[in-house]
C-alpha cells in the first residue's frame, strides 16, 4: 500500500483546472486509482481527487464509511469517476459541515451550502461511461472532489466564517451531541 503525501492549500497545483484522461483504461490510471484509495482510507477521508497527490487529471474517487468524524448512514461503496460531469443539480440546496484532506490535514471544519441532489456522469475505472443520480453525503462529496477537478477549494464556498470550527471543537460540539 502507497500512501501519497496529500498536498496542502497554498500549492498552486490546487488551484489549477485539471486535464481531461484520455487513453484509459490503462495501467496508469489502475495506479492512480490504488494510490488515491489508499490514501483516501489511511487518511479518514472519503473521497480524495487525483490533484491531491500531485495528478493533475480529472479523477476522483469517493467511499462513504464510517470515519472518526463522518457517521455511518450512507455508506456507499467505493467509486472511480473519470472526466466527471455533473450534469444536473436540484434547486434544493442544504448546509453541510465539510473539511478537507488539504487544507491544515483536515483539521479546519466548516459549513458550506450545495445543491442537494446532482446527478454525475463519469467513466469508471473499467472505462464504462455511467450516469448516477444521487444526494445526500455522497452528493456533497462528489460536488467537493469535483471542484477539486476546476481548481477549488471548499473554503472559498463557506456560507458563514463565524461557524469555522477545529477538528476538535467539531467532534465535541457536533459530533457528541448526535450521540
Ligand atoms: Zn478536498
Amino acid at each position: 500500500m502507497i500512501v501519497k503525501e496529500i498536498i496542502q492549500i497554498g500549492n498552486p497545483i490546487l488551484s489549477q483546472k485539471s486535464e481531461s484522461v484520455k487513453f484509459f483504461p490503462s495501467s496508469e490510471h489502475k495506479k492512480i486509482i490504488k494510490d488515491l484509495t489508499d490514501t483516501m482510507r489511511a487518511s479518514n477521508l472519503v473521497g480524495i481527487a487525483a490533484c491531491q497527490i500531485w495528478i493533475n487529471k480529472r479523477i476522483f474517487v469517493t467511499e462513504i464509511r464510517k470515519t472518526p468524524t463522518r457517521d455511518a448512514k450512507d455508506i456507499d461503496v467505493l467509486r472511480v469517476y473519470i472526466n466527471p460531469k455533473i450534469i444536473w443539480k436540484s434547486k434544493s440546496e442544504c448546509t453541510i459541515y465539510e473539511w478537507c484532506g488539504s487544507v491544515a490535514y483536515s483539521k479546519l471544519f466548516a459549513p458550506v451550502k450545495r445543491p442537494k441532489k446532482i446527478i454525475v456522469e463519469a467513466y469508471d475505472q473499467n472505462g464504462k461511461k455511467f450516469q448516477r443520480k444521487t444526494d445526500g453525503l455522497l452528493a456533497r462529496v462528489i460536488q467537493h472532489e469535483y471542484d477539486h477537478l476546476d481548481g477549488i477549494a471548499f473554503t472559498e464556498k463557506v456560507t458563514d466564517m463565524r461557524k469555522i470550527m477545529s477538528s476538535e471543537e467539531y467532534k465535541k460540539r457536533i459530533i457528541q451531541n448526535k450521540k
